[in-house]
């Protein structure tokens, strides 16, 4: 049987008439022959909708849900469970046989950790079997069970890695990942008006490009489908467009070639950053190592970090300024901490070894007047972290300047 795996994303299932266009979505591949497994969020986006992950949070006091990391799984993992079973109710009012699963009925095995666990296996077995019953099988995404027999939930914008873990453990044909655009743009087009669709993309320019922000898809599917070597579509629920296709760029895919490694394929970006600036001057080394791991012992990930004799100097996340105040602080330390940043970056597998790409950010930016306050570079990237309301504008001087909105 060719197996094909579909993702839909809370905003292709938040109202009735969205959950029956996602639904003809399933019909169409029906029709074309495949066994098809879906995999579904939570309905709706923020939280305006009663069933979101968003209002599910906030049932709870932070505090409370802090001391309450098990409980905390079980009432996110809620949110998929009830749109499993109301899309597979939806799709059945449209002729299609189907049933629900929770994660752990599908077999979706995680480690232990709460509210970011990782996929360990997939154990699809009661998946193929009502696969060959005729029946559309409906997962919900975003959970798994721990080996003590918890449910667990994988992350902000889990399902994906749910439909990529799947699609690797069935053999799927490809995983399609269905959202509110048409596939991976050139930038987040909430941010640049003129980003446009890329036809196709490597897997190491996707994951390159959702580890620096895109969050069209989750950087773990990406890596899970590199290791299975599953082709992955982007595409968008409520148009024909053909969407984004993302393999190896050795591999034809339907016919079609993977090129990759442009310079710059796409414009990438993360926001609510707050820079960090801690003198070090009279700071022994021993010191400075002690307080890296204090940071990251109270789960505070550190980016763009710097390190010179004067001064330490990293971005995180602005929700974790007042932890890692007092943390610094209880270390006698002369900090500064600054919110209202993001960190825009350009991202290119092929830019490894060609010279000027930098010369040319610097040149954009300043061109418009947009200072940059610490940069960063990979084989595959350059960052530049700028003041927050300079991000619509130094994202889009980046991508004129690289010729992305032809
Ligand atoms: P879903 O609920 O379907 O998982 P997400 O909100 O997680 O949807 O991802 C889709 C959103 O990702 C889009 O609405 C878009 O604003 C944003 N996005 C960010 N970067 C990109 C990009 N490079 N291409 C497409 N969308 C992007
Ligand atoms: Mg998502």
């Amino acid at each position: 049987m060719k197996i094909l795996v579909q993702k839909f994303g809370g905003t292709s299932l938040d109202t009735e008439e969205n959950r029956r266009h996602a639904a003809w979505k399933v019909k169409e591949a029906v029709q074309t022959g495949y066994g098809v497994v879906v995999v579904v969020s939570a309905m709706g986006r923020g939280a305006d909708y009663p069933y979101s992950t968003d209002t599910l949070i906030g049932l709870m006091s932070e505090e409370i849900a802090g001391s309450m990391a098990e409980e905390m799984d079980l009432l996110l993992s809620c949110g998929e469970i009830i749109s499993a079973v109301v899309f597979a109710g939806v799709l059945r009012g449209e002729g299609c046989e189907s049933c629900a699963m929770s994660g752990r009925q599908a077999g979706i095995q995680t480690g232990g950790n709460f509210g970011e666990a990782h996929i360990r296996r997939v154990r699809p077995d009661r998946i193929l079997e009502r696969l060959h019953l005729g029946q559309v099988v409906v997962v919900a995404g975003f959970q798994g069970v721990s080996d003590t027999g918890c449910v667990t939930t994988l992350g902000r914008g889990g399902s994906d890695i749910t439909a990529a873990a799947l699609g690797c453990a069935l053999e799927a044909e490809k995983v399609e990942v269905f959202t509110d655009v048409d596939g991976i743009m050139t930038a987040d087009p909430r941010v640049v008006s003129g980003a446009t669709r890329v036809k196709r993309l490597t897997y190491r320019e996707v994951c390159e490009m959702a580890h620096l922000g895109a969050k069209v898809i989750h950087p773990r599917a990406a890596e899970i489908a590199t290791e299975g070597g599953v082709p992955l579509w982007i595409r968008n629920t409520f148009s024909h467009d053909e969407g984004t296709l993302i393999a190896d760029r050795l591999k034809l895919v339907e016919g079609i070639p993977i090129k990759g490694d442009t310079v710059v394929s796409g414009i990438a970006h993360i926001t609510e950053l707050a820079q960090v600036k801690v003198s070090t001057g009279d700071v022994t080394a021993g010191k400075r190592l002690e307080v890296l791991k204090a940071l990251a012992e109270a789960g505070i990930s550190l980016d763009l970090i710097n390190v010179s004799p004067q001064e330490m100097c990293f971005t995180i996340k602005e929700a974790k300024t007042e932890s890692a105040k007092k943390l610094l602080k209880s270390f006698d330390l002369d900090v500064r901490i600054e919110k209202g940043f993001a960190k825009v970056s350009a991202v290119g597998a092929g830019m490894r070894g060609v010279p000027g790409v930098m010369a040319s950010i610097v040149e954009s930016l300043t061109a418009s007047g947009i200072e940059i306050h610490q940069s960063a570079d990979s084989h595959t990237s350059i960052s530049c972290l700028v003041r927050s309301e300079d991000l619509c504008g130094a994202a889009t001087a980046l991508h004129n300047c690289f010729g992305l909105s032809q």
